[in-house]
C-alpha cells in the first residue's frame, strides 16, 4: 500500500476504513488505528480528529449498523474507538447528527439490551454524542431516556453495571430531556429507587449506586419543574430521613453532602416576609419626586465595593498610558474655590495670642464652634433619654427614675473612666444629630463608652459540618411546620411590635437608634430570623447590623439568623465573630464590646426578595449566643459601632484636651449633609514657636496631609483607625510633636455622616455609593464629596497640593490592614500592555509609606497592597485625588473586620485597640516620608536611571491581588453549582478499556470467546482488539520524544 504524494498515511487509513469491503481489512485498519492512538498522548487523537477521523469512524459505523444483521465483531472495536476519539472531539455531537449516526446507534442499543458489552459500547458512544445539547435532545425525543431508564434495575446484586447505567442516564439529561424526564415521572421513580437501595443496603455495599442516583436527581432538578416534582413527591422528607440514617452510621458520609445539597437546591423559594424590599427609611431628595424611590431597584446584587476585587479581570486595569498620565480639567470654575479659604485658618491666623493664655480663637468659624462646644443642654424635648432608659432599665429590672437624675446616678454609681469619652457630652452631641426616624433613644454602648478588653481574642475555630447542621435545622422548618412559632417580635415599621412586653417567651429586639438597622425579627422556633433594613432610599446593601436584644435567660443558647445578607462569602466563614456588649457587664465595670458567638457560619439560603425576581437569593449569617445574665440588655453588631454622635463628642473632648498655645486644633464644618448634619473637618498642626515672621513662614510652608474616613457607613473599623490617628496627633508623644511641626493635617473623619447615622451599610441618603462620585460629585446630592473635592482643588490652587492623601476603609473579605495606591508603571505592567515599562518615568515615592508600615505596624501586610488603577475604580477618592490633584501618594487604607493571618497578631481578631494602633502607625510612617521626600523630589524625577532601578521593585508586586485571600470553604456556601463533577475522560477511557479486559467475567457475551486467544497477553498493548492482526505487518517506529510521527506514511510498508 503506497501513500499518494499529498495524503498522509493516516488519511489513507481513514479513507480505506470507509471503503473497505471485507471484515478482515476493516478489523486490520481499526487495529492499526487503535495501536496508534493507544500509545503516546492525546495529541495523536487531536491530529486524527483534524484529519477527519471522527467522520470516518461515524461513516463506518453507519454503514455497518445499517446492514440487516449488524456484525458486532466489527462494531465493538469500532464503537470503542469512536468513544475514545469522540470524547476528545468537541464537535462530535454535531458530526454524529450530520452523519445520521445518532439514531442507528440508539437502535443498536435497543436491539442489544441483553448483551452487556454491546450495551456498554453503545452507551459510551451515545454519551459522547450527548456532549451536544441538540444530540441529547434528539435522543430524548426518540425515547432514548426510556431505553436507558428501563435498564436500571431495582435492588439487585449487579452493582457495577447499575452505577454505569445511572451515569449514562444523567449524562443524557439535556434541559429538554430533563423536562421530558420530569414529565414522565422519573423524579418520582428515581426517588423510589433511591429509597429502595437505601433500605435494602444494610451492609453499605451499594454506596456508588446511591451516589449515582443522587447524581441523577441533581440532574433532573436543574429545572424548576424537577425541583417542584421532587418536593411534591416528598423528596425533601425522604432525603432528610435517609440522611439522618446516614449520619448515624459509619461509612455513609459520602452520601450526606450530595443529599444536603439536593435538599437546599429543591427547598422552595420563600419571599422575605416584608411588604416591600425598599428601605423603611426614605428621604425626600431635592429635585426628585418623593413617591418614586431612587437608586437601583430589582437589580441583581452586584458586588461593587472597593474591597471586592477578586472577581475582577486584568481587563479592568487601565492600560492606556495617556489616560493614566492625563490630568482632567477641573470640574468647576476656579472662582468657586474662594469659599474654601475659611478651611485653612492656620494659614491666615496671626497667632497674636500666642503669649497670652487666652482660648483658641473661634471667631473664624462661628457656625460650627457655637453649636458644638457642648456646654448648652439640649432642648428639653429633643432627646428623651428617659425613653432610652425606661427601655433598657425596665428589662434590666432597675427602678425607673426621672430623666436627669437617672443619668447622673448611673454615672455616679458606675461611671467608667473611659479615655476621651464623656457620656454627658455624648448625649449633648446626640441631641443635635438629625436622623430620618428622629431617634429619641440612645444605644447604651455609644452613650456609656467602650474599652478594649484586657485580653486578645483569637479567631473562632469552625466546627466540622456546622453549616450542614444549620441547613438540616432549616429543612426541618419545611418538614414540621406545625411547631413553628412564627411570631414577629420586632418590626421597625410597626411601632406596636416594639418594646411590647407581651412576647413573654421571646427575646425583645430594638434598633431605632443611631447606626441601628434591624428591620424585623421573627421568632421561628428556638431561633430567630432577623431581617436587616436596606440602605435608605434603596432596596439593597444588607451587611452591617446593629441592634439591641433583651429579655433573655442566662446560659441558654439562642440561635440568630440574619437572612438577607447579600455578599457571596464572608469572613464569618473564616474565624470572624460578631461583637456583643452587655449593659449588665458594663455596669459591673466591664464596658467592652466582645467577639461573641458560636457555630458561626454563612451560606446561601432559599429566601428571595419580597417582590423581586426569584432568581436572586440571599445568604444567612447564623450564630449562637449564650448570654451570661438573666434579663440583661445586650447589643449585637457586625463590628464595633462608632456613631456620628460619638465622633462629635470625641472631637469636643479632643479639643478640650489640647494646649491651644502649642497645638493648633480647629474643628470646622466642611458643609452640611443632605439631612443637615455638619460634616466636620479638623485641622491639626503645631502652633509656631513664636509669632515671628520666620516661624509663621515655617508653618505656612508645611506640606498638607489630607486624611478621610467612613465614606462607607458600614465600615466602622475605619472610624476606630481614625480615632487612633486623631488622638495620636493631639498627643504629647514626641513623634506626634514632630509630625505637627512637619505637616498640616486636614482630616475629614466621616465623609458620610447621614449614612452612618441612619444605619446604612454602603450608601448615602441618595441611595448611592459616595465613593463612586468623586469624578463629578453632585453639589446637592453628594455635598460632602463635592466640597471635599473642592477643598482639594483649593489646596492645589494655592500650591499646597497634599503630600499624602489617604481614605480609611474597612475590608470585608480579607485579613490584615493594607493600602491601595496608584502607579502608572505597575498598572501598565500588570495589564499586559505592550508598552515597555522600563521607559516609563515614575516617582517610586508611593511605596515609601507601605514599606515603612510593613516594618512598624504589626497588623499591616505589604503583600496585600497593590497600586493598580482599575477602570471600575476611576471615580473613587484614591484615583481621582491621584489623577486630578496630582497627589503621588494617594491611598485607600483597608482594615480587616476579622483579624490577621501574619505577624504578631496572627490568628487574632482585631479589637478597637489594634485598629486605633493602626491609626497611630499610619501617622508614624509619615515621618519617614519626611526624610525621603527630599531625596525623591529632587533627584528621582529628573533621573531615569534611578527609575529603572525601581523595576526591581515590580518583582515584589502583589501577585495575589486578584485572588481571594481565603481558600474555598470547607462546606459549599452555594447550592446552585452542581457539586458533582462529570466523569472525566480518563474515567471513560478506563471504562472503555475495562469493557474488554474484564470481558471474561461477563457471561452473556459471545464474541470474545471466539477470539480471545492471547488477548490477555496483548491486553496491555491493545486492549480493545480481540485478535487476529499479525503484529509483524506493522512497522511502527517510535520517536524518542512525543510518540510517533503519524503525519506521513512512513509506517506503511
Ligand atoms: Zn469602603
Amino acid at each position: 500500500m503506497a501513500a499518494p504524494g499529498s495524503s498522509s498515511g493516516l488519511e489513507v487509513l481513514l479513507s480505506t476504513l470507509q471503503n473497505a469491503g471485507d471484515i478482515e481489512s476493516t478489523l486490520n485498519i481499526l487495529n492499526v488505528l487503535d495501536e496508534l492512538l493507544s500509545a503516546g498522548t492525546d495529541r495523536r487523537i487531536t491530529y486524527m480528529i483534524s484529519k477527519g477521523g471522527s467522520e470516518a469512524l461515524l461513516s463506518a459505523l453507519v454503514t455497518t449498523a445499517r446492514t440487516f444483521s449488524p456484525n458486532f465483531t466489527i462494531l465493538l472495536p469500532l464503537l470503542h474507538l469512536l468513544a475514545k476519539v469522540g470524547h476528545r472531539d468537541r464537535r462530535i455531537g454535531m458530526k454524529a447528527e450530520k452523519a445520521e449516526a445518532v439514531l442507528p446507534t440508539l437502535t443498536l442499543l435497543k436491539q442489544n439490551v441483553k448483551h452487556t458489552r454491546r450495551t456498554a459500547a453503545c452507551l459510551w458512544v451515545l454519551q459522547v454524542f450527548c456532549s451536544s445539547v441538540t444530540t441529547a435532545t434528539l435522543l430524548g425525543q426518540n425515547r432514548g431516556l426510556d431505553v436507558i431508564f428501563r435498564l436500571i434495575p431495582p435492588h439487585t446484586t449487579r452493582h457495577k453495571r447499575t452505577v454505569k447505567l445511572l451515569n449514562h442516564f444523567h449524562i443524557f439529561l439535556s434541559e429538554a430531556n430533563v423536562r421530558a424526564a420530569v414529565a414522565k415521572g422519573y423524579v418520582s421513580a428515581l426517588l423510589k429507587l433511591y429509597e429502595d437501595w437505601h433500605n435494602k443496603d444494610p451492609d453499605h455495599e451499594t454506596i456508588p449506586i446511591r451516589l449515582a442516583l443522587l447524581h441523577c436527581l441533581h440532574q433532573t432538578t436543574h429545572c424548576s419543574a424537577g425541583r417542584d416534582a421532587l418536593v411534591a413527591q416528598g423528596g425533601i422528607s425522604l432525603l432528610y430521613h435517609t440522611t439522618q440514617t446516614c449520619l448515624a452510621s459509619n461509612g455513609l458520609e459520602s452520601l450526606v453532602e450530595p443529599a444536603v445539597q439536593l435538599m437546599r437546591k429543591c427547598y422552595p423559594k420563600c419571599p422575605l416576609p416584608l411588604t416591600s424590599d425598599q428601605s423603611v427609611y426614605t428621604f425626600p431628595l431635592p429635585g426628585r419626586p418623593t413617591d418614586t424611590a431612587p437608586g437601583p431597584q430589582d437589580v441583581s446584587f452586584e458586588d461593587d465595593s472597593d474591597d471586592d476585587i477578586e472577581n475582577e479581570e486584568d481587563d479592568d486595569l487601565e492600560s492606556d498610558v495617556n489616560k493614566l498620565r492625563s490630568r482632567p480639567e477641573p470640574d468647576r470654575p476656579l472662582e468657586q474655590l474662594g469659599q474654601y479659604v475659611r478651611l485653612c485658618p492656620e494659614l491666615h491666623h496671626d497667632f497674636q495670642d500666642l503669649d497670652s493664655d487666652s482660648e483658641v480663637d473661634s471667631s473664624s468659624d462661628e457656625e460650627v464652634e457655637g453649636d458644638q462646644d457642648g456646654k448648652g443642654e439640649p432642648p428639653e424635648n429633643h432627646l428623651q433619654a428617659c425613653d432610652f432608659h425606661s427601655h433598657f432599665l425596665s428589662s434590666a429590672s432597675v427602678k425607673q427614675d426621672s430623666h436627669p437624675s437617672m443619668v447622673d446616678r448611673l454615672l455616679e454609681k458606675h461611671g467608667a473612666c473611659i479615655p476621651h469619652h464623656d457620656p454627658r457630652m455624648y448625649t449633648t452631641a446626640a441631641a443635635l444629630t438629625k436622623s430620618i426616624p428622629e431617634y429619641s433613644i440612645l444605644a447604651f454602648p455609644d452613650f456609656w463608652g467602650h474599652l478594649p478588653p484586657q485580653s486578645k481574642e483569637p479567631m473562632a475555630g469552625r466546627k466540622p459540618n456546622v453549616q450542614r447542621k444549620k441547613v438540616l435545622e432549616d429543612v426541618q422548618r419545611l418538614l414540621n411546620p406545625e411547631d413553628i412559632i412564627d411570631e414577629v417580635v420586632f418590626d421597625l415599621e410597626d411601632p406596636s411590635s416594639q418594646c411590647s412586653p407581651d412576647h413573654s417567651d421571646s427575646l425583645s429586639f430594638f434598633s431605632k437608634f443611631e447606626c441601628g438597622n434591624l428591620r424585623k425579627a421573627v421568632h421561628v422556633r428556638r431561633y430567630y430570623d432577623l431581617i436587616l433594613n436596606a440602605d435608605a432610599n434603596c432596596s439593597q446593601h444588607h451587611q452591617w447590623f446593629y441592634f439591641e436584644v433583651s429579655a433573655m435567660a442566662a446560659n441558654v443558647p439562642y440561635r440568630f439568623n440574619i437572612i438577607n445578607c447579600e455578599k457571596a462569602n464572608s469572613q464569618f466563614n473564616y474565624g470572624m465573630q460578631p461583637v456583643l456588649y452587655s449593659v449588665r457587664e458594663a455596669l459591673e465595670g466591664r464596658p467592652n464590646w466582645l467577639r461573641t458567638g458560636t457555630e458561626v457560619c454563612y451560606y446561601r439560603n432559599s429566601f428571595c426578595p419580597s417582590r423581586g425576581q426569584k432568581s436572586s437569593s440571599f445568604y444567612t449569617l447564623t450564630f449562637t449566643v449564650t448570654f451570661k445574665h438573666n434579663e440583661d440588655v445586650c447589643y449585637l453588631a457586625y463590628h464595633y459601632p462608632y456613631t456620628y454622635s460619638a465622633l462629635q463628642s470625641h472631637l469636643q473632648v479632643l479639643q478640650r484636651s489640647v494646649d491651644p498655645r502649642k497645638l493648633f486644633f480647629r474643628q470646622q464644618s466642611l458643609c452640611n449633609t443632605l439631612a443637615g448634619n455638619p460634616c466636620p473637618l479638623v485641622t491639626i498642626t503645631a502652633c509656631p514657636s513664636s509669632k515671628s515672621w520666620k516661624d509663621l513662614h515655617q508653618l505656612r510652608n508645611r506640606p498638607c496631609v489630607v486624611l478621610t474616613a467612613r465614606v462607607h457607613p458600614g465600615e466602622s473599623n475605619a472610624s476606630w483607625v481614625m480615632k487612633g490617628t486623631l488622638e495620636f496627633l493631639c498627643s504629647s508623644d514626641p513623634v506626634a510633636e514632630a509630625l505637627r511641626e512637619a505637616y498640616i493635617f486636614k482630616i475629614i473623619p466621616m465623609l458620610n455622616p447621614d449614612g452612618v447615622i441612619n444605619g446604612t451599610h454602603r450608601c448615602s441618603l441618595n441611595g448611592e455609593d459616595l465613593n463612586r462620585q468623586w469624578m463629578k460629585p453632585d453639589p446637592v446630592l453628594s455635598p460632602t464629596i463635592y466640597h471635599a473635592k473642592g477643598f482639594l482643588y483649593y489646596l492645589n490652587s494655592i500650591g499646597k497640593t497634599p503630600l499624602v492623601f489617604c481614605d480609611y476603609h474597612g475590608h470585608s473579605r480579607k485579613k490584615n490592614v493594607f493600602l491601595y495606591g496608584c502607579s502608572v508603571k505597575e498598572t501598565v505592567w500588570q495589564s499586559g500592555s505592550a508598552v515597555n515599562t522600563a521607559t516609563l518615568k515614575e516617582d517610586p515615592g508611593y511605596r515609601t509609606i507601605p514599606k515603612t508600615l510593613d516594618r512598624i505596624a504589626p497588623a499591616f501586610s505589604f503583600n496585600s497592597c497593590n497600586y493598580l488603577v482599575e477602570k471600575s475604580r476611576e471615580a473613587t477618592a484614591r484615583v481621582v485625588v491621584w489623577r486630578e490633584m496630582g497627589v503621588l501618594r494617594s491611598y485607600t487604607m483597608e482594615s480587616t473586620y476579622n483579624g490577621c493571618d501574619q505577624g504578631v497578631f496572627k490568628g487574632m481578631q482585631t479589637g478597637t485597640g489594634e485598629l486605633e494602633e493602626m491609626g497611630v502607625k499610619f501617622c508614624q510612617s509619615l515621618l519617614s516620608l519626611r526624610r525621603n521626600t527630599m531625596l525623591y523630589n529632587r533627584r528621582v524625577i529628573s533621573q531615569p536611571t534611578l527609575l529603572n532601578l525601581d523595576d526591581n521593585l515590580l518583582d515584589h508586586k502583589s501577585r495575589n491581588c486578584f485572588e481571594d485571600d481565603e481558600p474555598p470553604c470547607v462546606e459549599e456556601i452555594e447550592y446552585l453549582n452542581d457539586s458533582f463533577p462529570e466523569p472525566n475522560r480518563n474515567d471513560l477511557d478506563s471504562e472503555v478499556n475495562g469493557n474488554t479486559s474484564s470481558a471474561e467475567e461477563e457471561e452473556d457475551d459471545e464474541e470474545e470467546h471466539q477470539t480471545t486467544g492471547n488477548s490477555r497477553r496483548r491486553s496491555m498493548k491493545s486492549r480493545l482488539y480481540p485478535h487476529l492482526i499479525g503484529q509483524e505487518t506493522l512497522n511502527i517506529k517510535r520517536s524518542p520524544c512525543n510518540g510517533m510521527n503519524i503525519s506521513n506514511g512512513q509506517y506503511l510498508s
